[in-house]
């Protein structure tokens, strides 16, 4: 075998689980103990500021410079008695990833050290934008922007070998007040949607609640590859996925692994990143092997949006570093091996009261059933009318690996709502009797009560990419390295504006015919227009490919057919009305989308052209060297070789194309490189021309590698890769 990925396994053979320190605190002492939370305000805080400091976190009022000041040195207090010396306000630019500029609380007076930290500092950071994107925002002479802090999201203390950090969740903006981040639509979104969930409650006749926000809990996919292969593996290194590798002998078809005992040295691994992550406050719940070999997953407690989306960053960053103290590495790329299952992320989405009720939940009684009904047909419209939309929120480079390759969610989007709730809605449109309940009566909101739904009935079909799931909506196609921020910015605006849209109805007609009668009447008609979208069969089947385009649903099959929804008139009509983003900002982060998904395929094409040349063909000539050599001389001994030639020559004609396909994918990526354009066209022209040709060469490297003397092959196998751990 060859030399280095056989010290690769020999290496793994020695590795033992890792033990950390995990201390004697129990979890419910340890969880959140790295966080400035409400018991640590609580304690540090006067009465009255406290109480301040929990308004704003709660429904989002602003931060007096007072109040400020308070804070600040609480926190700060607390983060140094911990061992902090520095601050950094951290941020979600548009990169997908989070950013950090670290300052410490250092200032200087008469020559002496003082630590301190002002309510300025903790609300506001001016930290240089010109190198975020932007997507044409910025002019380059306006490079300032600016971070302000989410009191809605707590500070936590980051801890790193040599003392922790304080980081400060906050939004990131340009000068001129334009967004510059994944966080500032965020807060916008939840504004929009808590206003025009209210004003649906107060017309339902709802007196308590007095506010509303999204719920958000999100379920993270994850591979293990260990550390040693990782490193020999410049494809995984330099774009998180695998541009070659024949299939192995075995793959997932012996379903073994789903649910599986978990490897001891994964799952202490595993045993730690929870650790971690109880400590950020983070709710992780759940852990256990996934569908695909060396393929986990970690699930936490559903949270407020805006905490969670944080949460599953700070998710993702820990699941990154702890894997390197175990040996591992961990990728989150949405497909890392071909062949086998791609990783996604479940995006559990509901809406809560104040009073802590689930505005999807069913309800038991006649009254809380038919809020449900009006809160199911708000998310029925909104997915219809912009299924466009929700599918550019999910449209990448990553991401295109995954949807619609049978193994995760076809593009198109539609709702599974299962078969009881599917029946109550033809039930509500149709007035005839529900076909599984043989019910006389025809369903009036408000008045008849729903038949019980049992809650586990509705999560059978893994092949929706979104789905209904007994009291949230799951949304599927969401890739497992995204940040979470954008489909949720999406998902509350959309349906924001389907709840206005049905309470500027009901108003309408509500005088002529009465409250009851006008939400019934309105809630049937946007359910018959709308019900299209509804799909309770198999996703993957070619018939429902066919059946979606006669019921007129659209499908963006790829990222770049996508992105550019996100710009269409309706799209930025409903943006401007919500206050979520403006044309200009929209156009920006179209633009950052393209961009990205360009960058994306030409470091894959590069690396591609780079290991072809440099590890996959040499490693054939050297082994077509050897062999003609070997030919030759049993020849010359007048030993029979002609199927030994034979061989040989299929295998030069392999190398022979592997040169022209390099050649090729080499000319397509100069191509695509100078294609003029729009950004949309640029991408266009990566997909077409680089994208298509690197199967290409894969294509004839994997036939390679089947062929090549296993000792000169220099890259580790997905043999090796997902089975050696
Ligand atoms: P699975 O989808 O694998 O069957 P679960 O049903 O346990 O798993 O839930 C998956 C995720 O959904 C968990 O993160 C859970 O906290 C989250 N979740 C449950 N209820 C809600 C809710 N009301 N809003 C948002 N997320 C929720
Ligand atoms: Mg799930």
């Amino acid at each position: 075998m060859n030399a280095e990925r056989a010290a690769a396994i020999r290496a793994i053979a020695n590795k033992e689980p890792v033990a950390f320190e995990r201390g004697t605190a129990q979890v419910p002492e340890l969880f959140a103990a790295n966080v400035f939370g409400p018991q640590q305000m609580r304690s540090r805080l006067p009465e009255a500021a406290y109480k301040a400091l929990h308004l704003c976190m709660t429904q989002g009022q602003e931060l007096g410079p007072g109040l400020a000041d308070q804070v600040a040195n609480a926190m700060k207090e607390w983060a140094i008695e911990r061992g902090a010396t520095h601050f950094t306000h951290w941020f979600q630019p548009m990169t997908g990833s989070t950013a950090e500029k670290h300052d410490s609380f250092a200032t200087l007076e008469d020559g002496r050290m003082l630590m301190e930290f002002s309510g300025k500092a903790l609300i506001k950071g001016e930290p240089d934008a010109s190198s975020f994107p932007s997507g044409g925002l910025r002019a380059t002479f306006e490079a300032r922007g600016y971070t302000a802090w989410d009191p809605t999201s707590p500070a936590f203390l980051r801890e790193t070998t040599n003392g922790p950090t304080l980081c400060i969740p906050t939004a990131f903006c340009s000068w001129t007040g334009e967004a510059l981040d994944e966080k500032t639509p965020l807060l916008r979104s939840l504004e929009a949607i808590h206003r025009e969930a209210m004003k649906m409650l107060r017309l339902l006749g709802e007196q308590k609640a007095t506010h509303v926000y999204p719920t958000l809990g999100c379920e993270q996919e994850y591979f293990l590859v260990d550390r040693d292969f990782y490193l020999r593996r410049p494809d995984l290194v330099a774009t998180g996925r695998t541009l070659f590798g024949a299939k192995p002998p075995k793959g997932q078809e012996l379903e073994d692994h789903y649910f599986g005992s978990i490897q001891p040295r994964v799952l202490a691994y595993m045993q730690e990143v929870e650790h971690e992550l109880w400590r950020l406050g983070v709710p992780v719940k759940t852990r256990h092997n996934e569908v695909a070999p060396s393929q986990y997953e970690l699930a936490p407690i559903f949270e407020r949006t805006t905490v969670a989306a944080d949460h599953n960053m700070l998710c993702m960053e820990v699941l990154k570093q702890v894997a390197q103290k175990h040996g591992f590495h961990c990728l989150l790329h949405e497909k890392p091996f071909a062949g086998i299952n791609g990783s996604g992320k479940h995006n559990n989405w509901s809406i809560a009261t104040d009073t802590g009720e689930n505005l999807l939940d069913p309800g038991h009684t006649p009254q809380a059933n038919m809020r449900f009904v009006v809160f199911l047909t708000a998310v029925i419209r909104a997915v219809d009318v912009h299924a466009d939309l929700l599918r550019c929120t999910i449209a990448h480079a990553g991401n295109d690996h995954r949807l619609g390759a049978n193994e995760a969610p076809p593009a198109i989007l539609s709702i599974y709502l299962g078969e009881q709730l599917t029946d109550v809605v033809d039930n509500i449109v149709s007035g005839t009797a529900a076909k599984s309940e043989k019910r006389k009566d025809t369903m009036r909101l408000g008045v008849t009560a729903l038949p019980p739904l049992p809650r586990d009935a509705t999560d059978r079909n893994r092949t929706s990419p979104f789905a209904f799931t007994g009291n949230k909506f799951e949304f599927r196609a969401v890739g497992s390295s995204q940040a979470t921020a954008k489909p949720n910015v999406v998902l509350n605006t959309i349906v924001a504006d389907s709840l206005a849209f049905l309470v500027d109805q009901i108003e309408a007609q509500k005088g002529q015919k009465g409250l009851d009668a006008a939400i019934n009447e309105v809630v049937i008609e946007t359910l018959r227009k709308h019900r299209r979208v509804l799909f309770n069969g198999n996703g993957y089947s070619a018939e429902w490919h066919a059946e979606a385009a006669q019921r007129g649903l659209p499908n963006f099959r790829s990222s770049v057919d996508a992105i550019g929804n996100l710009c269409a008139p309706k799209n930025i009509a409903m943006f401007e009305k919500f206050g979520v983003l403006t044309a200009k900002e929209a156009e920006s982060r179209m633009n950052i989308q393209f961009e990205a998904y360009c960058k994306a395929i030409s470091i894959e094409g590069l690396s591609c052209l780079s290991i072809a040349r440099t590890m996959v063909l040499p490693a054939a000539q050297a082994h077509q060297g050897a062999v003609a050599q070997s030919i030759a001389a049993a020849k010359a001994c007048g030993v029979e070789v002609s199927g030994q030639q034979k061989r040989l020559l299929a295998m030069s004609s392999l190398i022979e194309q592997l040169v022209a396909r390099i050649d090729d994918l080499s000319a397509q990526f100069e191509q695509a490189e100078s294609h003029p354009g729009t950004p949309a066209e640029h991408a266009r022209a990566y997909r077409d021309k680089v994208a298509t040709s690197m199967v290409k060469v894969r294509e004839t490297s994997d036939h390679l590698e089947t062929m090549v003397d296993d000792s000169l092959w220099p890259l580790p196998k997905y043999r090796e890769m997902l089975f050696l751990q």
